[in-house]
């Protein structure tokens, strides 16, 4: 089967980057997002890509142009299905959102379609039936920002037919990722079966009181010469995902003091708009943010 269309649903953090590295490397994008404002977002986020792509990736006005000429935009759910031979999905990482999501995308997208999710933290199992076609949906997970981290987990359900795994993970090679194939459901993928215990425990540290984020994040970097501690990476996922998973997470288990921690991160941040890196301000202020300075590990 030969993919050419591909549909991203949502055109937030992650779907905006995923569209922009799909169009680029030569696939016909139509990017759908259920609200203007969303679609809007990923426009401009669009423009400061191509910037990124032209300063420091080295591509020329001639492929930052094409790019451009294979992204399409619709809030129209039926339109923007019409003719993709893959979806890959970034809604909300909210359980009721993405059942209702897949529930209309099964009214309209025609039988070739293949349906992948970007969930950071749910299974594809969870909503599987939802999809009307349990065996051509499966996941494909992208880390952020998706063409520097650029693996592509690929993960199959039980319902799964094989077939489509293979035709995934070689997608997933073709937009310029490292396909990272995972046999079994597995929450959280690789990365995020190591990510998300490191930024919980930085949020524990820093919310109690134990530590400041920046001495948090400069452990972390002198020790293991990462490149971000937990907080620089927390404000590249962006809060609105954090808080999700914070307040999911704390209402699955009944943690308290994982719910109150959403809360906080709502009031401090979401609320004053400060997002991360998308709205130039998180826990730490961009672009030049303060951990990139050569004396911050001093
Ligand atoms: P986001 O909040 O930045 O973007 C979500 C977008 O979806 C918004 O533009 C919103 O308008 C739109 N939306 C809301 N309801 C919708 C619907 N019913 N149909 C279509 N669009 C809808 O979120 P994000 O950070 O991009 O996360 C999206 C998904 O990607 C989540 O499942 C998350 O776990 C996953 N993910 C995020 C990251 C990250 O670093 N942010 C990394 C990997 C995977």
């Amino acid at each position: 089967m030969e993919i050419k269309n591909v549909t991203i649903a949502g055109a937030g953090v992650l779907g905006s980057q995923i569209a922009w590295q799909t169009a680029f490397h030569g696939f016909n994008v139509t990017v759908y997002d259920v609200f203007e404002k969303g679609l809007e977002g990923g426009k401009e986020s669009h423009k400061k890509f191509a910037e990124i792509f032209r300063s420091q990736r080295g591509a020329s006005q001639k492929e930052i142009d094409a790019t451009f000429s294979r992204l399409s935009y619709t809030t129209n759910l039926e339109e923007a299905v019409k003719d993709a031979d893959i979806i890959s999905e970034s809604v909300p990482e909210n359980l009721e959102i993405k059942k209702s999501f897949y529930k209309d995308l099964a009214k309209f997208a025609p039988e070739k379609t293949i349906f992948t999710s970007n969930s950071s933290t749910m299974l594809p199992s969870m909503y599987a039936e939802e999809t009307g076609r349990p065996e051509k949906f499966l996941a494909l997970h992208f880390a952020n920002p998706v063409w520097d981290a650029n693996i592509g987990e690929v993960m199959m359900h039980a319902g799964t037919d094989i077939k489509y795994f293979d035709i995934v993970l070689e997608f997933a090679k073709n937009i310029g990722m490292v396909p990272i194939p995972i046999n079994k459901e597995q929450p959280g993928y690789v990365l995020n079966s190591l990510l998300v215990p490191l930024l919980t425990i930085g949020q524990h540290l820093y919310f109690t009181g134990v530590s400041d984020y920046e001495s948090i994040d400069k452990t972390w970097m002198i020790s293991t010469g990462a490149k971000y501690g937990p907080f620089g990476i927390i404000d590249m996922i962006g809060m609105q995902t954090v808080y999700n998973i914070a307040l999911m997470n704390g209402q699955k288990t009944n943690n308290k003091e994982m719910i109150e921690r959403a809360a906080q991160i709502k009031a401090e941040f979401i609320d004053k708009g400060k997002l991360g890196i998308a709205t130039g301000e998180g826990f730490y202020k961009y672009p030049n943010p303060k951990y990139q300075n050569p004396d911050f590990l001093l």
